[in-house]
């Protein structure tokens, strides 16, 4: 059976619905998480419940970091977000209730080794980079700007390595190259070649910043990794965010735009 993998849904659980929903018709019935559960959105405790309820394991992003311990190297919407998302939490009056959602947020690890479906070859997956799993972004950019920091993020990965952290969707190449979902053929399916070291950017589920506003997510197999985008009422999500004045409506502009 494959993997869904789902990544960095901030806090918007209409973008979250509509993926599991989306996993759900695929039947598809193993979910990991890469973390970001939480941060910039209007709706931080669905989403923590419904990923500790549907996916057999989440790691640590920055921002579950940052609302569980302190927003480090935060700008102030992202860390005012931060302070609001945590206040969500600690409100809930159901004192066994909080607990529960904040040892789930204590127990997220930060990176994890483990094999597609059983067979294949072990996946590492992190939030952000094999060097530094909760913080390092790795951008399409680096294979032109920065090829010294992609080789070494290549020298610390045996074979594939799946992330999020950036929002952007695609596949890095040991060339170094990045190929954006599109780019890899009509069912946005990459197929992995027998030895070659590769790190699978999933996108977005909650925020996505390559300028499509839907949802994104992979599904991981053995030998593969295929793209998905589902859409979902990002207009209700912007509206949920204008509401509340903690959240900049800057959040509510960067759904609708994907950026
Ligand atoms: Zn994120």
């Amino acid at each position: 059976m494959p993997t869904a993998v789902i990544s960095d849904m901030h806090g918007n659980a209409e973008a979250l619905r509509a993926v599991l929903a989306d996993i759900d018709s695929r039947k598809i019935d193993r979910i990991v998480c890469l973390g970001d559960i939480i941060g910039y959105g209007p709706e931080p405790l669905e989403c923590v419940d419904l990923v500790a309820e549907r996916c057999a394991w989440s790691l640590m992003g920055n921002h579950d970091f940052g609302v569980l311990y302190e927003p480090t190297n935060f700008n102030m919407a992202a860390a005012a977000a931060a302070y609001w998302t945590r206040e969500q939490f600690d409100r809930v009056e159901d004192i066994s209730l909080r607990e529960k959602r904040y040892r789930f947020l204590g127990s997220l690890r930060v990176r994890v080794v483990e094999k597609a479906d059983g067979s294949g070859p072990p996946v590492l997956a992190v939030h952000g980079s094999p060097r530094r799993p909760i913080n390092e972004y790795i951008f399409p950019n680096d294979v032109i700007g920065a090829t010294d920091k992609i080789d070494q993020i290549m020298a610390a990965i045996d074979h594939i390595a799946v992330v999020g952290h950036t929002h952007v969707p695609g596949v890095f190449t040991s060339e170094p190259d990045f190929y954006p979902p599109e780019e890899i053929g009509a069912d946005k399916t990459y197929v992995f070649r027998e030895g070659e070291k590769a790190v699978i950017n999933v996108g977005s589920v909650g925020q996505p910043r390559d300028h499509d506003p839907r949802a994104s997510y992979a599904i991981l197999h053995p030998d593969r990794v295929q793209f998905v985008r589902v859409q979902y009422d990002v207009e209700k999500t912007a509206a949920k965010i204008r509401a509340i004045p903690e959240l900049t409506d800057w959040l509510a502009e960067r759904l609708i735009e994907g950026r």
